[in-house]
C-alpha cells in the first residue's frame, strides 16, 4: 500500500469533530480546503485537484482514517472534483455525491478538461491541477435538493440545491455545529482576510439566482461558513452582506466599462480591484493573495455573459 507519510499536512480541528484539511493546491498553502466529518457514518466534502490528492490522503492517514466510504461534492469545477477517480479507485466502497450532472459528465470527463484547459491551457492544468481519472457511473450518487445525508449519532447534513456560481452547484448544512459548507457559492477568501472577493465564472454566474440563495442561507441558523477558497469562518451573516455588495459593485464597473475586449477589460479590472484594496486599508501580502488568484479574464466573461442573459432572455 502506498504511504503518503513525508508529504506536507496542514490540519485544523474545529468543534463537533470537524476538520479542516489544507490539500496545497497547485502545491501552496491556503487555497483550497477539503472537510471531513467524523461521526460514525463520516464524510469527505470536497476532493480537489488530482495533484492535490497526496496530500489529502496524507492528512487523512495521519488521522488515522485509512478508509472513507463516501464523499459529497460541492459542484463540478475541477478544482473541486478533479481527484474523484483517485478517491473511488482508492477506497473501493467508497461512492460520491453530487449534482445529477456529475452522471453525465464524471465516467467521461474530456468535456470538464476541456472546458478548464481552453481557458487555462492543457500545460497549465496538467501542471497544476493534474489529469483526471474517470469515475464509474456506479460510484456515483445525485443529490436532491433539501436531502439529508445521514451521518450517525443523530447527525445529519442537508443539502441545498444552489445555483448561482455553477448551477450544479449544492451546499451543505450541518446542523450540529451550524456550519454551512458553501463551495464556491460565496465566493473567495484569502487567507484569513475578512471579506469575499466575487467569484462569477461563465458560463453559469447569474447574479438573481446567486442573491436568492444568499438570502435563503441568511435565514438558516449560522455559526460559520466553510469555504473551499478557503477556511471556516465564523460572522457568517456579515460575510454574506459583505459578498452581496462586492457582486454588485463588481457587476457595475462591468457594465460601465467602454466597450473592450475580455482581455483588456481584466487588465482594467484587476488595476481597479488592487486599488480599492490599498483604499481600504488591506495590506499588500493580503492584497496579493487575493489578486494572484483570481483569473480576472474569466470574471469578466462570467460577468459581461450574465448582462447579455439579462439583456436577451
Ligand atoms: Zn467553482
Amino acid at each position: 500500500m502506498q504511504k503518503y507519510i513525508y508529504m506536507k499536512q496542514d490540519i485544523t480541528k474545529f468543534d463537533n469533530h470537524i476538520y479542516q484539511i489544507d490539500v496545497f493546491m497547485e502545491n501552496k498553502p491556503g487555497r483550497m480546503s477539503c472537510y471531513y466529518i467524523d461521526s460514525s457514518n463520516p464524510i469527505l466534502i470536497e476532493v480537489g485537484p488530482s495533484n492535490s490528492f497526496p496530500y489529502l490522503i496524507s492528512s487523512l492517514e495521519s488521522l488515522g482514517i485509512n478508509e472513507v466510504n463516501r464523499s459529497a461534492m460541492t459542484h463540478l469545477h475541477l478544482d473541486h472534483i478533479g481527484g474523484i477517480g483517485h478517491l473511488v479507485e482508492k477506497y473501493e466502497e467508497h461512492f460520491v455525491y453530487i449534482h445529477e450532472l456529475g452522471l453525465k459528465h464524471l465516467p467521461n470527463p474530456e468535456k470538464l478538461w476541456k472546458a478548464v484547459s481552453d481557458i487555462y491551457t492543457e500545460k497549465w492544468l496538467i501542471e497544476n491541477w493534474g489529469k483526471i481519472k474517470p469515475t464509474p457511473i456506479d460510484k456515483i450518487k445525485t443529490l436532491n435538493d433539501n436531502e439529508f445525508i445521514d451521518l450517525g449519532n443523530n447527525r445529519k447534513l442537508k443539502a441545498y440545491h444552489d445555483p448561482g456560481h455553477a448551477k450544479h452547484h449544492f451546499s451543505f448544512y450541518d446542523e450540529t455545529s451550524k456550519t454551512l459548507f458553501i463551495g464556491d457559492t460565496l465566493g473567495l477568501i484569502y487567507p484569513h482576510g475578512n471579506f469575499v472577493q466575487p467569484n462569477l465564472p461563465p458560463p453559469d454566474f447569474d447574479k438573481e439566482l446567486l442573491f436568492n440563495t444568499l438570502e435563503k442561507f441568511e435565514k438558516l441558523e449560522l455559526n460559520n461558513l466553510a469555504l473551499a477558497h478557503f477556511g471556516i469562518h465564523n460572522k457568517p451573516y456579515e460575510l454574506i452582506t459583505n459578498a452581496k455588495e462586492s457582486i454588485e459593485v463588481w457587476i457595475k464597473f462591468i457594465e460601465n466599462l467602454p466597450e473592450s475586449s475580455n482581455q483588456e477589460a481584466s487588465v482594467i479590472m484587476e488595476q481597479w480591484v488592487r486599488t480599492n484594496y490599498e483604499f481600504l486599508g488591506i495590506d499588500k501580502e493580503t492584497i496579493d493573495n487575493y489578486t494572484n488568484n483570481v483569473h480576472f479574464e474569466m470574471q469578466v466573461a462570467g460577468i459581461r455573459n450574465y448582462l447579455l442573459k439579462k439583456k436577451n432572455p
